[in-house]
Protein backbone atom coordinates (compact mmCIF):
# COMPACT_ATOMS: atom_id res chain seq x y z
CA UNK A 1 0.00 0.00 0.00
CA UNK A 2 0.84 3.45 0.13
CA UNK A 3 1.72 5.18 3.17
CA UNK A 4 2.34 9.15 3.27
CA UNK A 5 5.35 10.75 2.73
CA UNK A 6 7.01 12.16 5.07
CA UNK A 7 6.18 16.02 4.63
CA UNK A 8 2.27 14.89 5.13
CA UNK A 9 3.75 14.13 8.41
CA UNK A 10 0.41 14.57 10.78
CA UNK A 11 -1.17 15.13 13.88
CA UNK A 12 -3.27 11.96 13.16
CA UNK A 13 -0.08 9.44 13.18
CA UNK A 14 0.35 10.66 16.96
CA UNK A 15 0.65 7.52 18.98
CA UNK A 16 2.64 9.04 21.86
CA UNK A 17 2.09 8.00 25.39
CA UNK A 18 1.75 11.65 26.88
CA UNK A 19 1.60 14.31 25.65
CA UNK A 20 -0.09 13.18 23.03
CA UNK A 21 -2.35 13.58 20.41
CA UNK A 22 -4.89 17.01 20.22
CA UNK A 23 -7.94 17.28 17.85
CA UNK A 24 -7.12 19.09 15.03
CA UNK A 25 -9.84 21.60 15.38
CA UNK A 26 -8.00 22.43 18.77
CA UNK A 27 -4.66 23.23 17.48
CA UNK A 28 -5.92 25.60 14.76
CA UNK A 29 -7.97 27.23 17.52
CA UNK A 30 -5.31 27.13 20.11
CA UNK A 31 -2.93 28.56 17.20
CA UNK A 32 -4.83 31.76 16.08
CA UNK A 33 -5.22 32.46 20.11
CA UNK A 34 -1.42 32.32 19.89
CA UNK A 35 -1.67 35.46 17.77
CA UNK A 36 -4.85 37.13 19.39
CA UNK A 37 -8.01 36.01 21.79
CA UNK A 38 -10.38 37.34 19.58
CA UNK A 39 -12.70 38.55 22.91
CA UNK A 40 -9.59 39.91 24.57
CA UNK A 41 -7.16 41.50 21.53
CA UNK A 42 -4.28 39.63 22.91
CA UNK A 43 -2.00 37.01 22.73
CA UNK A 44 -2.75 34.00 24.51
CA UNK A 45 0.54 33.88 25.84
CA UNK A 46 0.51 37.60 27.22
CA UNK A 47 -2.84 37.34 29.50
CA UNK A 48 -3.23 38.10 33.08
CA UNK A 49 -4.29 34.99 34.71
CA UNK A 50 -6.11 37.55 36.86
CA UNK A 51 -8.54 39.13 34.00
CA UNK A 52 -11.97 38.27 33.82
CA UNK A 53 -11.81 36.15 30.39
CA UNK A 54 -9.75 33.55 31.93
CA UNK A 55 -12.31 33.31 35.05
CA UNK A 56 -14.16 32.63 31.86
CA UNK A 57 -12.48 29.99 30.95
CA UNK A 58 -12.09 27.95 34.05
CA UNK A 59 -15.80 28.31 34.42
CA UNK A 60 -16.03 27.16 31.08
CA UNK A 61 -14.26 24.66 31.23
CA UNK A 62 -15.67 23.28 34.71
CA UNK A 63 -19.05 23.41 33.21
CA UNK A 64 -18.21 21.05 30.19
CA UNK A 65 -16.78 18.68 32.81
CA UNK A 66 -19.78 19.00 34.89
CA UNK A 67 -21.41 18.44 31.81
CA UNK A 68 -19.73 15.60 30.17
CA UNK A 69 -19.43 13.59 33.45
CA UNK A 70 -22.62 14.09 35.81
CA UNK A 71 -20.63 15.99 38.38
CA UNK A 72 -22.58 16.50 41.17
CA UNK A 73 -22.49 20.09 43.03
CA UNK A 74 -21.12 18.61 46.16
CA UNK A 75 -17.83 17.88 44.36
CA UNK A 76 -15.12 20.60 43.59
CA UNK A 77 -13.77 20.99 40.35
CA UNK A 78 -10.16 22.46 40.41
CA UNK A 79 -7.10 22.86 37.91
CA UNK A 80 -3.92 22.40 39.89
CA UNK A 81 -0.25 22.10 39.07
CA UNK A 82 2.82 19.95 39.82
CA UNK A 83 0.73 17.30 37.32
CA UNK A 84 0.00 13.55 38.63
CA UNK A 85 2.98 13.21 40.43
CA UNK A 86 2.25 15.86 42.70
CA UNK A 87 -1.14 14.08 43.81
CA UNK A 88 0.97 11.21 44.39
CA UNK A 89 2.13 13.14 47.70
CA UNK A 90 -0.78 15.56 48.25
CA UNK A 91 -3.45 12.81 48.33
CA UNK A 92 -1.32 11.05 51.46
CA UNK A 93 -1.08 14.37 52.90
CA UNK A 94 -4.52 15.54 53.50
CA UNK A 95 -6.14 12.33 53.92
CA UNK A 96 -3.36 10.35 55.56
CA UNK A 97 -1.46 12.52 57.83
CA UNK A 98 -1.58 12.51 61.62
CA UNK A 99 -4.20 9.99 61.13
CA UNK A 100 -4.48 6.51 62.88
CA UNK A 101 -6.05 4.79 59.99
CA UNK A 102 -4.39 3.06 57.11
CA UNK A 103 -4.19 4.33 53.34
CA UNK A 104 -4.85 1.04 51.19
CA UNK A 105 -3.24 1.15 47.78
CA UNK A 106 -3.52 -1.49 44.58
CA UNK A 107 -0.19 -2.22 43.18
CA UNK A 108 -0.94 -2.86 39.84
CA UNK A 109 1.78 -1.30 37.49
CA UNK A 110 4.32 1.50 36.85
CA UNK A 111 2.43 4.18 37.91
CA UNK A 112 0.83 2.84 41.16
CA UNK A 113 4.19 1.65 41.51
CA UNK A 114 5.35 5.33 42.13
CA UNK A 115 2.43 6.35 44.19
CA UNK A 116 3.49 3.83 46.98
CA UNK A 117 6.43 5.58 48.59
CA UNK A 118 5.05 9.00 48.97
CA UNK A 119 2.05 7.87 50.66
CA UNK A 120 4.51 5.84 53.27
CA UNK A 121 6.15 8.89 54.51
CA UNK A 122 2.92 10.25 55.52
CA UNK A 123 1.43 7.19 57.27
CA UNK A 124 0.55 3.63 57.34
CA UNK A 125 0.17 2.03 53.86
CA UNK A 126 -1.55 -1.54 53.14
CA UNK A 127 -0.71 -2.91 49.62
CA UNK A 128 -3.84 -4.96 49.01
CA UNK A 129 -2.59 -6.35 46.05
CA UNK A 130 0.42 -6.37 44.05
CA UNK A 131 0.61 -6.76 40.08
CA UNK A 132 4.89 -8.03 40.28
CA UNK A 133 4.23 -11.90 40.18
CA UNK A 134 2.27 -11.45 36.82
CA UNK A 135 4.50 -8.96 35.48
CA UNK A 136 2.44 -6.76 35.62
CA UNK A 137 0.35 -8.15 33.01
CA UNK A 138 -2.70 -8.69 34.50
CA UNK A 139 -5.09 -6.68 36.84
CA UNK A 140 -6.49 -8.27 40.14
CA UNK A 141 -9.90 -9.87 39.92
CA UNK A 142 -12.73 -7.83 42.42
CA UNK A 143 -13.01 -10.98 44.71
CA UNK A 144 -8.90 -11.07 45.28
CA UNK A 145 -8.72 -7.62 46.85
CA UNK A 146 -8.56 -7.93 50.57
CA UNK A 147 -10.31 -4.69 51.99
CA UNK A 148 -10.92 -3.35 55.50
CA UNK A 149 -14.02 -1.63 56.00
CA UNK A 150 -12.14 1.26 58.24
CA UNK A 151 -9.35 2.34 55.68
CA UNK A 152 -8.63 6.11 55.14
CA UNK A 153 -9.24 5.56 51.82
CA UNK A 154 -7.94 2.75 48.54
CA UNK A 155 -6.10 4.32 45.79
CA UNK A 156 -5.73 2.65 42.68
CA UNK A 157 -4.68 3.71 39.09
CA UNK A 158 -7.73 3.19 36.50
CA UNK A 159 -5.49 2.62 33.22
CA UNK A 160 -1.92 1.88 33.39
CA UNK A 161 -0.72 3.09 30.64
CA UNK A 162 2.73 1.90 30.80
CA UNK A 163 1.71 -1.76 30.45
CA UNK A 164 -1.84 -1.07 29.03
CA UNK A 165 -3.74 -2.22 31.79
CA UNK A 166 -7.30 -0.93 32.33
CA UNK A 167 -9.72 -2.03 35.04
CA UNK A 168 -13.43 -2.70 33.92
CA UNK A 169 -14.73 -2.32 37.55
CA UNK A 170 -14.62 -0.28 40.61
CA UNK A 171 -12.44 -2.08 43.41
CA UNK A 172 -13.01 -1.40 46.96
CA UNK A 173 -15.89 -1.10 49.02
CA UNK A 174 -18.34 1.55 49.04
CA UNK A 175 -18.16 3.37 52.84
CA UNK A 176 -14.10 4.11 52.39
CA UNK A 177 -13.09 6.73 49.70
CA UNK A 178 -12.09 5.50 46.56
CA UNK A 179 -9.01 7.57 45.47
CA UNK A 180 -8.70 6.78 41.63
CA UNK A 181 -5.31 8.04 39.63
CA UNK A 182 -7.28 8.70 36.07
CA UNK A 183 -4.96 10.44 34.11
CA UNK A 184 -4.81 8.29 31.11
CA UNK A 185 -8.42 6.98 30.83
CA UNK A 186 -10.31 10.40 32.33
CA UNK A 187 -12.89 11.33 29.70
CA UNK A 188 -12.62 8.64 27.54
CA UNK A 189 -15.68 7.18 28.93
CA UNK A 190 -18.97 7.66 31.11
CA UNK A 191 -18.19 6.51 34.86
CA UNK A 192 -20.36 6.38 37.93
CA UNK A 193 -18.46 9.25 39.64
CA UNK A 194 -20.80 9.39 43.27
CA UNK A 195 -18.22 5.96 44.05
CA UNK A 196 -15.25 7.98 44.24
CA UNK A 197 -13.97 10.77 46.53
CA UNK A 198 -11.52 11.74 44.48
CA UNK A 199 -10.11 11.59 41.27
CA UNK A 200 -7.45 12.99 39.54
CA UNK A 201 -5.99 13.43 35.99
CA UNK A 202 -3.38 15.74 34.51
CA UNK A 203 -4.09 16.53 31.31
CA UNK A 204 -1.56 15.64 28.85
CA UNK A 205 -2.11 12.61 28.12
CA UNK A 206 -6.24 13.00 26.98
CA UNK A 207 -7.11 16.44 27.67
CA UNK A 208 -4.55 18.90 26.43
CA UNK A 209 -0.74 19.98 27.45
CA UNK A 210 1.24 19.24 30.31
CA UNK A 211 0.98 21.98 33.29
CA UNK A 212 -2.88 21.05 34.14
CA UNK A 213 -4.28 18.65 36.63
CA UNK A 214 -7.82 17.87 36.99
CA UNK A 215 -8.73 16.97 40.56
CA UNK A 216 -12.49 16.00 41.49
CA UNK A 217 -12.69 16.17 45.04
CA UNK A 218 -15.78 15.40 47.09
CA UNK A 219 -16.54 18.12 49.60
CA UNK A 220 -16.81 16.13 52.85
CA UNK A 221 -13.55 14.99 52.68
CA UNK A 222 -11.90 18.27 52.45
CA UNK A 223 -13.05 18.61 56.35
CA UNK A 224 -10.52 16.32 57.86
CA UNK A 225 -7.60 17.96 56.13
CA UNK A 226 -4.86 18.65 58.64
CA UNK A 227 -4.12 22.01 59.64
CA UNK A 228 -0.11 22.34 59.57
CA UNK A 229 -0.07 21.94 55.44
CA UNK A 230 1.87 23.83 53.48
CA UNK A 231 -0.41 26.45 51.79
CA UNK A 232 0.31 25.40 48.34
CA UNK A 233 -0.77 21.80 49.19
CA UNK A 234 -3.48 21.92 51.01
CA UNK A 235 -6.61 21.24 48.64
CA UNK A 236 -8.55 24.01 50.80
CA UNK A 237 -6.32 26.68 49.53
CA UNK A 238 -7.32 25.62 46.19
CA UNK A 239 -10.91 25.39 46.74
CA UNK A 240 -10.88 28.98 48.18
CA UNK A 241 -8.86 30.13 45.47
CA UNK A 242 -11.01 28.71 42.58
CA UNK A 243 -7.84 27.41 41.39
CA UNK A 244 -5.94 30.93 40.56
CA UNK A 245 -4.26 31.07 44.42
CA UNK A 246 -1.24 31.87 42.33
CA UNK A 247 -0.43 31.81 38.99
CA UNK A 248 -1.70 29.06 36.62
CA UNK A 249 -0.46 27.98 33.42
CA UNK A 250 -3.04 29.94 31.35
CA UNK A 251 -1.98 28.57 28.11
CA UNK A 252 -2.55 24.51 29.22
CA UNK A 253 -6.17 25.93 30.72
CA UNK A 254 -7.26 27.49 27.56
CA UNK A 255 -6.61 24.15 25.80
CA UNK A 256 -8.06 21.97 28.22
CA UNK A 257 -10.87 24.22 27.88
CA UNK A 258 -11.26 24.06 23.81
CA UNK A 259 -10.59 19.92 24.27
CA UNK A 260 -13.66 19.90 27.02
CA UNK A 261 -15.54 22.09 24.46
CA UNK A 262 -15.11 19.51 21.06
CA UNK A 263 -15.68 16.89 23.54
CA UNK A 264 -19.12 17.87 24.01
CA UNK A 265 -19.71 19.89 21.14
CA UNK A 266 -18.21 17.93 18.41
CA UNK A 267 -18.05 14.64 19.87
CA UNK A 268 -21.67 14.45 21.65
CA UNK A 269 -20.62 13.17 25.42
CA UNK A 270 -18.70 10.58 26.47
CA UNK A 271 -20.95 7.89 25.45
CA UNK A 272 -20.06 8.70 22.19
CA UNK A 273 -16.32 8.95 22.99
CA UNK A 274 -16.56 5.57 24.55
CA UNK A 275 -18.11 4.34 21.24
CA UNK A 276 -15.19 5.63 18.75
CA UNK A 277 -12.61 4.51 21.43
CA UNK A 278 -13.76 0.93 22.06
CA UNK A 279 -13.63 0.97 17.76
CA UNK A 280 -10.22 2.03 17.87
CA UNK A 281 -9.06 -0.54 20.37
CA UNK A 282 -10.88 -2.87 18.66
CA UNK A 283 -9.14 -2.54 15.35
CA UNK A 284 -5.78 -2.68 16.55
CA UNK A 285 -6.21 -5.85 19.11
CA UNK A 286 -7.53 -7.56 16.01
CA UNK A 287 -3.92 -7.40 14.36
CA UNK A 288 -2.55 -8.77 17.53
CA UNK A 289 -4.69 -11.59 17.70
CA UNK A 290 -4.53 -12.58 14.05
CA UNK A 291 -0.71 -12.04 13.38
CA UNK A 292 0.04 -15.51 14.67
CA UNK A 293 2.26 -14.21 17.48
CA UNK A 294 4.08 -12.15 15.30
CA UNK A 295 2.59 -9.59 17.77
CA UNK A 296 2.09 -10.22 21.37
CA UNK A 297 0.22 -8.22 23.80
CA UNK A 298 1.71 -7.22 26.98
CA UNK A 299 -1.48 -7.30 29.17
CA UNK A 300 -3.75 -10.81 28.88
CA UNK A 301 -7.00 -10.53 27.11
CA UNK A 302 -9.70 -8.95 29.77
CA UNK A 303 -7.58 -6.55 31.04
CA UNK A 304 -6.51 -5.04 27.97
CA UNK A 305 -6.65 -0.78 27.99
CA UNK A 306 -8.85 0.47 25.23
CA UNK A 307 -6.00 3.90 25.62
CA UNK A 308 -2.66 2.46 25.44
CA UNK A 309 -1.73 -0.47 23.66
CA UNK A 310 1.27 -2.38 24.62
CA UNK A 311 3.00 -4.90 22.27
CA UNK A 312 6.13 -6.84 21.59
CA UNK A 313 7.15 -8.54 18.57
CA UNK A 314 8.15 -11.98 18.97
CA UNK A 315 11.62 -11.27 17.66
CA UNK A 316 12.67 -8.56 19.71
CA UNK A 317 15.12 -7.57 17.24
CA UNK A 318 13.11 -6.48 14.55
CA UNK A 319 11.15 -4.11 16.87
CA UNK A 320 13.98 -1.08 15.88
CA UNK A 321 13.75 -2.06 12.61
CA UNK A 322 9.41 -1.58 13.26
CA UNK A 323 10.03 1.85 14.86
CA UNK A 324 12.56 3.10 11.86
CA UNK A 325 9.92 1.80 8.95
CA UNK A 326 6.71 3.36 11.25
CA UNK A 327 8.45 6.77 11.63
CA UNK A 328 9.48 6.74 7.83
CA UNK A 329 5.56 5.76 7.25
CA UNK A 330 4.57 8.71 9.36
CA UNK A 331 3.45 6.98 12.55
CA UNK A 332 4.74 8.93 15.81
CA UNK A 333 5.21 7.34 19.10
CA UNK A 334 5.07 4.18 18.64
CA UNK A 335 8.49 3.25 21.01
CA UNK A 336 6.94 1.85 24.43
CA UNK A 337 7.88 3.52 28.06
CA UNK A 338 11.13 3.53 28.86
CA UNK A 339 10.51 1.54 31.94
CA UNK A 340 9.07 -1.66 30.00
CA UNK A 341 10.68 -1.84 26.22
CA UNK A 342 8.59 -2.97 23.33
CA UNK A 343 5.75 -0.91 21.42
CA UNK A 344 2.95 0.75 22.71
CA UNK A 345 -0.11 2.57 20.30
CA UNK A 346 -1.76 5.02 22.48
CA UNK A 347 -5.49 5.58 21.30
CA UNK A 348 -6.36 8.96 23.52
CA UNK A 349 -9.55 10.39 22.35
CA UNK A 350 -8.09 12.76 19.83
CA UNK A 351 -6.76 10.02 17.79
CA UNK A 352 -9.20 9.17 15.25
CA UNK A 353 -10.51 5.51 13.70
CA UNK A 354 -8.61 6.44 10.33
CA UNK A 355 -5.51 6.94 11.81
CA UNK A 356 -6.21 3.47 13.49
CA UNK A 357 -6.97 2.05 10.24
CA UNK A 358 -3.96 3.54 8.69
CA UNK A 359 -2.00 2.04 11.63
CA UNK A 360 -3.66 -1.40 11.37
CA UNK A 361 -2.54 -1.31 7.82
CA UNK A 362 1.06 -0.80 8.14
CA UNK A 363 1.49 -3.43 10.73
CA UNK A 364 -0.57 -6.00 8.99
CA UNK A 365 2.45 -4.86 5.84
CA UNK A 366 5.52 -5.22 8.09
CA UNK A 367 4.11 -8.29 9.35
CA UNK A 368 3.93 -9.54 5.51
CA UNK A 369 7.38 -8.39 4.69
CA UNK A 370 9.30 -9.48 7.90
CA UNK A 371 6.52 -12.51 10.07
C1 LIG B 1 1.79 9.84 33.05
C2 LIG B 1 1.12 9.40 34.30
C3 LIG B 1 1.47 9.93 35.57
C4 LIG B 1 2.57 10.96 35.77
O1 LIG B 1 2.07 12.21 35.57
P1 LIG B 1 2.95 13.55 35.67
O2 LIG B 1 1.96 14.59 35.31
O3 LIG B 1 4.07 13.43 34.70
O4 LIG B 1 3.42 13.66 37.06
C5 LIG B 1 0.78 9.45 36.67
N1 LIG B 1 -0.19 8.54 36.55
C6 LIG B 1 -0.56 8.01 35.35
C7 LIG B 1 -1.63 6.98 35.28
C8 LIG B 1 0.09 8.44 34.20
O5 LIG B 1 -0.28 7.93 33.01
Amino acid sequence: MDFLNLSDRNNHFNFSGGPGALPESVLNATQAAINNVPEVGLSLLGISHRSEWLRNVLDETEDHLRNLLSIPKNYHVLFLQGGSSLQFSMIPMNFLRGSRKIAEYIVSGYWSIKSVPEARKEGQVQVVWDGRDSGYKRLPKAEELVVSSDAAYLHYVSNETVEGLQFSYLPGISNVPLICDMSSDFLSQSIPIERYALIYAHAQKNLGPAGVTVVLIRDDLVDTIPSDLHTMLDYRTHIRGKSIYNTPPVFALYVVMLVTRWLRKDIGGLAAMAEINQAKADTLYKVLDESGGFYQGHAVQENRSLMNVAFRLTDPNLEPLFLKTAVENGFYGLDGHRSIGGLRASLYNAVTQSGVEALAAFMLDFQQRYG
